[in-house]
């Protein structure tokens, strides 16, 4: 069967989009599923995130969205981490720019992953902190969007908008695209207010959020300085823990799919 494709998006930033993408890479690498992770930030966070040095890269997927290569050439293998990487560094920035004219612009992403689909049970999409053409060819490609949030009170007002852009993928671009879950990440349950945005978040999503709470825990943002998710970094830490215990619930939902 050909890899599940799913998006990390949120348009805000900081929201552990990127933490959510590595240390769910490293949780379902760790229960025997074949991962691909790709970065479509020019940040490069996940690609540093997962011991792969953006800065020494020769291709990147940045030369995946001009077309000058395939994934197949562009992608390494982490070994420390257990999942191939399509990495990024700042010349994924002039894309952008450079996509403008282009045909097929949004569909780009999609169509070279449908080259190395059936090496991958999942394909996972680190999205920038943006509603940009990066994250709609993320969005073209993929049959499903993750939204990590913090159960802050602003959070569910920019949830509109990230909501409103994928019904309009779904209408006009990607008929396969949808969201498959809110996570609640870096939760803190003596906080009264997090308590209450995340009961908030159950009665007006029902199961589109996921059961699997990320706790806010430190080891989760020491671990990139060390080029690794929390996962591999330390297995033992609770963060690592909440995300190896999501890697299992996304396997689960997606034999429901
Ligand atoms: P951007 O929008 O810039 O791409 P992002 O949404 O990818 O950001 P991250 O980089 O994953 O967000 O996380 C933002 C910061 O919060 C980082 O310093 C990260 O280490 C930290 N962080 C993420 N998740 C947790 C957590 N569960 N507990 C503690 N710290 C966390
Ligand atoms: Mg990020």
């Amino acid at each position: 069967m050909a890899a599940r494709i799913f998006c990390v998006a949120n348009q805000k930033g900081g929201v552990g989009k990127t933490t959510t993408t590595v240390n769910l890479a490293a949780g379902l690498a760790k229960v025997g599923q074949r991962v691909l992770m790709i970065d479509l930030d020019p940040q490069g966070n996940a690609t540093m995130g997962s011991g792969v040095d953006k800065r020494k890269l020769e291709l990147t997927i940045y030369d995946v969205l001009l077309e000058s290569a395939s994934i197949a050439e562009a992608r390494v293998r982490s070994e420390k981490c257990g999942y191939d990487v399509l990495g990024a560094n700042r010349e994924l920035a002039g894309a952008e720019v450079e996509l403008v004219d282009v045909e097929r612009r949004d569909r780009r992403l999609k169509l070279a992953i449908a080259a190395v689909a059936q090496d991958y049970d999942f394909i996972l999409i680190d999205c920038p902190p943006s509603l940009s053409m990066l994250t709609l060819n993320g969005l073209c490609s993929a049959h499903g969007v993750i939204v990590p949030m913090q159960c802050e009170y602003f959070a569910l007002e920019g949830l509109t908008d990230l909501v409103n852009t994928i019904k309009q993928v779904h209408a006009n671009l990607n008929k396969d695209l949808q969201i498959i879950g809110l996570l609640r990440v870096m939760f803190d349950p003596r906080i009264t207010l997090q308590q209450q945005v995340s009961e908030q978040l159950k009665s007006h999503f029902g199961d589109k959020v996921f059961n699997t709470v990320i706790p806010r825990n430190v080891r989760l943002a020491e671990a990139p300085s060390y080029g690794q998710p929390g996962v591999v970094f330390d297995p033992s830490a609770r963060g690592s823990v909440a995300y190896v215990e999501f890697a299992n619930e996304m396997v689960e939902r997606i034999k429901a799919m």
